[in-house]
């Protein structure tokens, strides 16, 4: 099933979008699921939940605001906004939504030490990855923005920012995952027995559907969006997918994509195509797929030893998928 296709997206909304298109077995039973679509959080973010009654549908609509709420709080294009007042140097107090995703990007910038860096906003705005008018910068611009970036310039004390200059926080690589973690919680608070939200591929499931199958998720192949490298099915849990063809630009023979290495201000080079990681939260996941991306294999396989219940699908350069060792048990995968 396509979803994508339906909808007139612009070209690269559409590979976005197909990142990971969710497979949900057809035919299987007679009780189908809820389902809604709108655009939020510069993706289409479609809802399936169990069972159809006028209340999960209310509770569908419920989670859709709860994602609003979360993207305007996240949001760091409006010059009213929160993260606008901090690049100009303001103090603001932290909502609880802003807080908890700030500090978990901030977990996520230690562990991977730097590689993910939720204060790369200059250099990302510069690119015009935020904004869709992507564009080449000048390297001296490149340099100058690179000024601005260092995790590790900037503390959470209570919920405000402390950091010596303005600081140009960009929490694209984090908060679509929190978004999606919220929008489940939505979902089980209000009544829906299992469900799924997907965000342009970033996405969670819970409860088994009827019938009792698992969640069935492509893992879609990086140079053709309609091509799956694999098939994950797992029960419960999120699934974030990393790539360099979700956005990118072609420009003098080159192409550009949206992970930005935050040593060198340049979209990350690091011998692979995609990252999807399998975690719990999808928070989590989005934040060790766009970390391990910049990484590459050998550091960013290193980063997920220890941490149970997260598996990886790297696609590689040379078009070789590596899978760390619960994918195929603990979850399954069939390759494609
Ligand atoms: P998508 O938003 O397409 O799902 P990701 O989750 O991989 O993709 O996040 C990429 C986004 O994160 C970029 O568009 C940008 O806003 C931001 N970003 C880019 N490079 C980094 C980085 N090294 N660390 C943190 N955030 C980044
Ligand atoms: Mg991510």
């Amino acid at each position: 099933m396509n979803i994508p296709s339906k909808y007139p997206l612009t070209k690269s909304l559409a590979l976005l979008v197909t990142a990971l298109s969710f497979l949900l077995a057809s035919g299987c039973s007679q009780d189908k699921p809820y389902r809604e679509s709108r655009f939020l959080m510069g993706t289409l973010v479609e809802i399936a939940a169990y069972p159809d009654t006028n209340r999960v549908r209310t509770a569908v609509a419920e989670a859709y605001v709860r994602m609003e709420a979360i993207e305007a709080a996240t949001d760091h294009r409006k010059e009213d906004s929160v993260l606008a007042a901090l690049r100009r140097g303001e103090r603001v107090t932290l909502s609880g939504d802003l807080r908890a995703v700030f500090a978990s990007a901030m977990m996520i910038a230690r562990e991977s030490s730097g590689a993910f860096d939720p204060t790369m906003g200059k250099v990302v705005s510069l690119w015009g990855f935020d904004m869709d008018t992507p564009r080449l910068p000048l390297e001296q611009e490149l340099r100058n923005s690179l000024k601005t970036v260092g995790f590790e310039k900037v503390t959470l004390s209570g919920s405000i920012i402390k950091a010596g200059s303005p600081v140009w926080l960009d929490l694209g690589g984090v908060a679509k995952g929190y978004a999606v973690d919220e929008a489940v919680k939505v979902l089980k608070e209000q009544g829906a027995s299992a469900g799924i939200v997907n965000a342009g591929g970033d996405l969670k499931a819970f409860g088994r559907k009827p019938g009792g199958k698992r969640w069935r998720i492509g893992v879609q192949a990086p140079d053709d969006h309609q091509e799956l490298a694999g098939v994950l099915e797992i029960a419960n849990g999120a699934v974030a997918t990393s790539g360099d063809y979700e956005r990118y630009f072609e420009t003098g023979g080159k192409r550009y994509h949206h992970i930005l290495d935050p040593e060198t201000g340049y979209p990350a080079r690091s011998g692979l195509r995609s990252v999807t990681i399998v975690a719990f939260d999808c928070l989590l996941a989005d934040a060790l797929s766009t970390a391990i991306f910049v990484m590459g294999p050998e550091k960013g396989l290193e980063l997920l030893k220890g941490r149970d219940g997260v598996h990886a699908v790297l696609v590689l350069e040379t078009g070789e998928v590596l899978t760390t060792s619960g994918v195929g048990s603990e979850v399954g995968f069939e390759r494609r």
